[in-house]
């Protein structure tokens, strides 16, 4: 083992100077030999619980990720800071893969980044033994839950592998679990003795904001110009169909868009992953397929063009924003359609009663969710069993407000009423004109325009029936039948308000709130009093990552340059005061980023 601390490391290869939550013990604990399980938001900083214990422990860190697109850039990363690391995966031609295990046997390699069905390969199994190893991280160890839509079969048989290793300690690492989830990776990668380290689920730089859809394609062209003009993003949609479509169409607006969905050929999608990962300002138009390994640290926005199905799955699509911990927004839109849609979508789905009961439980909080008036975060955090005392003031509620809550049992018992006496199979447009007293031809055959219920609810306008609809189905005091025809139905909640023993809460739906912000130019140096600097700067950047083939970012985040660009650092060791600037890069760039900045500042100041 080396003498140096982990606080030195971190100084001299990363360039930071202190600490994150939880960083250090975690560590500490697996230089000492324990294992440890990781659960940290997205952008927390869990690589280097890992990176930093495989640099000072004897022997190779074996990192098993899923992520084989985003190897090549972490290992660019990391050599770029000075620690030389590797990687094997399928897109390795078979000599470059003899050139790794060369340089692990021999003990060069200090970081190995290994695939999981790599991992499990006869060739792979000898590496190892023949190996020092330091540690095992799992990452994404989520991937072990069967229940997951990132399921992995092979990570099931990693726990054959490490048991042979029993002196080497493990860790595995996540953003995304739930109860369940938790305890499945745990026995299922044999870590029932490992030290947990949890962490707030709270990603503060993100502003979490939910609209009503009226002209959803309008909306987002608005959302995208008005807010993040030339910014990167991503867009959710439930359907291929209609990411093809919104991607298309962006395009013809003049935004830079592409479509991802796992219907594509692998190609495609590859390419897609390529952009997203290189070019300044795409936004991903993309189903829930897109997800695993978006590692870039400078989305500006998540859209959810439709209602994801949970509140994890919502968190873990809008935690992708704002990695780099710089404001984001997390901006959905959902509508009565879209209520029934994915009531309708989860009865079709496959599975048990059990796990159906679950799936609609874990919707049910999704939608009170998107109809709340209370501030978004305490809501979005009591899910996750995080309790917070204050409003959080970066959200659409406390920001915009929440839409004033009015005493609904009246116009609940009208509808439920609509319904019931209709015989539960009409949707919602046909229940209101009964509401409203607006007769068809239809309805004067089947002798609806006779009920009890015939014109007595003239005093809400169409609309506002509309949202009593959305939020009954959405409390689930109406469920939705499963045909065609997506007929409301009574469930047993729906008793007792008709009874009058039970008050209904609901919430007028609030008006939208538009947001102006300047070109990006404009807004990412407003804090910069040398902005023509940072231009500079940014083109520096450019020209090195396009001639390395990486992501800007792995050459210098964003905040790296900004705080260049303030400091103006005109010596080795002004730079290595820098937040990200560690011995390497300083070695490497920093004649380059010093000229710049001498140059700029003999001209200008
Ligand atoms: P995660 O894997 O938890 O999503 P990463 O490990 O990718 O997060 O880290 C997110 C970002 O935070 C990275 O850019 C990383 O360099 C940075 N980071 C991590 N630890 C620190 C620290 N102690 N000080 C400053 N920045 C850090
Ligand atoms: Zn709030």
């Amino acid at each position: 083992m080396t003498s140096l601390t982990p606080h030195h490391v971190l100084q001299k290869y990363f360039g930071y100077d202190t600490f994150r939550e939880h960083q250090e013990e975690v560590i500490t604990q697996l230089l000492a030999g324990t294992d440890a399980f990781v659960l940290m938001p997205t952008g927390s900083g869990k690589s280097l619980c890992y990176q930093i214990p495989s640099v000072l422990r004897d022997g190779v860190g074996v990192v098993i990720s899923p992520l084989i697109a985003l190897m090549h850039d972490q290992v660019t990363a990391l050599r770029e800071n000075g620690i030389r690391a590797d990687y094997l995966n399928s897109s390795l031609t078979a000599q470059e893969a003899e050139q790794v295990q060369g340089r692990v046997r021999s003990a060069e390699t200090e970081i190995l980044y290994v695939a999981p069905e790599r991992l499990l390969t006869p060739s792979c199994q000898r590496l190892l033994t023949d190996t020092r190893i330091a540690l095992f991280a799992i990452d994404e160890a989520h991937c072990v839950s069967q229940w997951g839509h990132d399921f992995r079969p092979e990570y099931l048989k990693i726990a054959d592998v490490t048991r042979r290793y029993p002196g080497v300690p493990r860790i595995a690492l996540t953003a995304t679990a739930d109860d369940v989830t938790r305890k499945e990776i745990l026995a299922k990668l044999e870590l029932a003795s490992a030290l947990q380290f949890v962490s707030s689920f709270d990603r503060p730089n993100i502003c979490y904001r939910v609209q009503l859809k009226d002209n959803g394609k309008r909306q987002l062209l608005g959302f995208i110009r008005d807010e993040h003009p030339e910014e990167t993003g991503i867009v959710y949609c439930r359907s291929r169909k209609r990411v093809e479509d919104i991607a298309a169409w962006l395009n013809r607006e003049g935004i830079n868009a592409v479509a991802y969905h796992a219907g594509l050929p692998p190609e495609e999608r590859m390419a897609g992953q390529r952009r997203f990962a290189r070019e300044e300002a795409l936004v991903v138009v993309a189903t829930i397929a897109f997800g695993l390994g978006i590692d870039r640290p400078d989305v500006r926005f998540v859209v959810h063009f439709d209602v994801p199905m949970s509140m994890e799955a919502y968190y873990q699509e809008t935690g992708r924003a704002g990695r780099d911990g710089d404001p984001a927004d997390a901006w959905m839109l959902y509508s009565l359609a879209d209520v029934i849609a994915s009531r309708q979508m989860l009865m079709r789905s496959e599975g048990n009663e059990t796990f159906k009961f679950v799936q609609q439980r874990k919707l049910d909080a999704l939608l009170g969710y998107c109809e709340t008036t209370a501030c978004r975060r305490q809501v979005l955090l009591r899910y996750f069993d995080e309790e917070r005392a204050q409003p959080c003031g970066n959200c659409g509620t406390c920001r915009d407000g929440g839409g004033a809550s009015w005493d609904g049992t009246v116009a609940a018992q009208k509808a439920l009423s609509a319904v019931f006496r209709t015989g539960q199979r009409f949707g919602a447009q046909y229940l209101i004109n009964i509401l409203l007293g607006k007769e068809d031809e239809r309805m004067c055959r089947l002798g609806h325009h006779r009920i009890k219920t015939f014109g007595v609810g003239q005093e809400l306008s169409d609309k506002q029936w509309r949202s009593v609809f959305r939020q009954l189905i959405a409390l689930g005091f109406l469920t939705v039948e499963m045909d065609r025809r997506a007929g409301f139905a009574l469930t047993e909640k729906s008793w007792p308000v008709l009874r009058g023993e039970a008050i209904v809460r609901l919430r007028e739906d609030p008006v939208p709130v538009r947001r102006h912000k300047k070109k990006r130019r404009d807004i990412d140096v407003t804090d910069i009093p040398a902005s023509g600097l940072w231009e500079h700067l940014r083109a520096l950047r450019m020209a090195i990552a396009q001639d390395l083939g990486v992501p800007a970012y792995v050459i210098f985040h964003d905040k790296t340059l900004k705080e260049m660009a303030i400091e103006r650092p005109t010596t080795r060791e002004a730079l290595l005061g820098i937040t990200g600037v560690g011995e390497k890069k300083a070695d490497r760039y920093g004649d380059q980023f010093i000229e710049t900045i001498r140059n700029w500042v003999i001209r200008e100041t």
